[in-house]
């Protein structure tokens, strides 16, 4: 087996992408199949599995590696479209790329954790030239602005600039974290802004898996959102765009970087999250996706928000809150219908967010009270179902707001509206259900009125038709 780790810098962004340029390489030298990398906390350890003894091993590693650098810096294309990298950096990198003598094998040996870092030395440690502090490399080098509401602007000539920790890397580690910046983040525009992606192995990873990865980024490298969306909802649209990544992704964390330029490239943002609850989501139903795009597509931020909370912690509580702004939000361009939710998609939140029990959902009682409110949601009359959403136990709000719905659905009725009213057994069996299960009751009976009806629903009518 012959072993190369990275460098061990602190930096999890950058040790990332130096492991998936290892790993590049090493599928280059001896087929997918050969290769893997592993997590050893702080650093990985990529492994080629070829007879590491073999001379003619560790040569085909150095001259594959050779060759990678001898294309990569044939022109300035990767550098140039590389953010974080500026065109004045790329020039200057490309001269020490062009200079140095590389020497991959001297990754072989384990790096030190916890050492210290001279002010004038890489931050790797390796000995061969360093460049200087590029954001492209590692977005932790620049200090966030403005974060925690402290203005971190500093003022040159009347310019405000942002501070950044200036860092030293060897030529060999930036040549390799460009590789592996090119092959396995995914790189997009949102406005101005310019978001790198890149998944982080939480788990041993295979060649076969980081071929995929590899294949994956091509898909999305080069869009542009041309909305100004907040930050917080950059891993939920990145997510919508890839829905067959599901199972890619399974196993990995996003590091996300959000860099804007100004003079230079600033960070805007740095998260790393996990993407499980996210992937279930968006692998549940195709109408999850197409909810997500409808959102999107209406700028319906609201709503998008407190659906990113709710997937992300699987928070119950958000859940009333986003059915109604669903509603809200995405209805306007639909001329005077109020939009609703796919069934697929209200089950989803019932069901995997909600916990609520299938009796409940199925019930005909309910479902025949979900008629009537569905029947006021869609004439934009929300406060019944914002009544129900947001009554308390003991306030008889519940009961109270329920027998002034049926009260108006007779009023239609007698004046020749098409309204389903429940019968009064309905509204018993309800209140008992709320006898029961109150928040389960409440919620389903939203979840249930801003949705379009399923299937259920419409055999218990038919049942009670005959
Ligand atoms: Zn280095």
């Amino acid at each position: 087996m012959l072993t190369l780790y990275t460098p061990a810098t602190g930096f999890l962004d950058l040790e990332t992408k130096i492991a998936y340029g290892l790993a590049r390489i090493g599928i280059e030298a001896f087929g997918c199949e050969s290769v893997s990398i592993k997590d050893e906390g702080g650093f990985y350890a990529i492994d080629f599995n070829v007879d590491e003894s073999n001379e003619s091993n560790r040569d085909k590693v150095e001259k594959t590696f050779n060759l990678f650098c001898r294309r990569l810096v044939s022109s300035n294309q990767i550098l140039n479209n590389s953010p974080g990298i500026t065109s004045r950096s790329a020039e200057r990198l490309l001269k020490l790329l062009k200079e140095e003598n590389y020497k991959l094998l001297s990754l072989t040996r384990k790096p030190v954790l916890h050492k210290q870092n001279m002010k004038n030395e890489n931050i790797c440690q390796h000995e061969f030239n360093g460049t200087g502090n590029i954001i492209g490399f590692t977005a932790f080098t620049s200090y966030h602005h403005g974060r925690d509401v402290i203005n971190t602007d500093t003022v040159t000539g009347g310019v405000p600039r942002r501070p950044t920790n200036p860092k030293k890397i060897c030529i060999q580690c930036a040549l390799l974290s460009l590789l592996g910046t090119w092959f396995a983040s995914f790189i997009f525009k949102i406005k101005t802004r310019d978001v790198v992606v890149l998944p982080i192995p939480q788990n041993k990873v295979e060649g076969e898996k980081l071929l995929q990865i590899f294949s994956l980024q091509h898909r999305i490298r080069k869009m542009w959102f041309n909305w100004e969306i907040p930050q917080v909802l950059i891993p939920l649209l990145f997510l919508s765009k890839l829905p067959s990544a599901a199972d890619i992704l399974n196993d990995f964390e996003l590091f996300i970087a959000v860099l804007s330029r100004q003079q230079g490239y600033h960070v805007d943002g740095v998260f790393l999250i996990p993407i499980n609850n996210y992937l279930n989501f968006i692998q549940a139903t195709p109408y999850n996706i197409a909810v997500l795009e409808i959102l999107f597509k209406n700028e319906a931020y609201g709503a998008l928000q407190a659906l990113n909370s709710l997937i992300y912690h699987l928070d119950a509580t958000l859940v009333g809150r986003f059915v109604r702004l669903y509603a809200q939000e995405t209805s306007f361009k639909w001329g005077n219908k109020v939009n609703l939710l796919y069934p697929e998609t209200a089950k989803y939140l019932l069901k995997e967010v909600g916990m609520i029990r299938h009796d409940i959902i199925t019930n005909p009682a309910l479902r025949s009270v979900v008629n009537t409110l569905r029947y006021f949601v869609r004439q934009s009359k929300y406060w019944y179902v914002d009544n129900i959403r947001n009554a308390k136990r003991d306030a008889r709000d519940f009961e109270t707001t329920l027998s002034k719905m049926m009260r108006e659905g007779w009023l239609r009725k007698t004046q020749g509206e098409n309204i389903h009213v429940p019968r009064e057994k309905d509204i018993q069996e309800l209140f008992r259900l709320a006898e029961e299960d109150f928040e389960s009751t409440k919620l389903a009976l939203a979840i249930l009125a801003f949705s379009f009806k399923d299937k259920t629903e419409e055999t218990v009518e038919n049942i009670k038709e005959v």
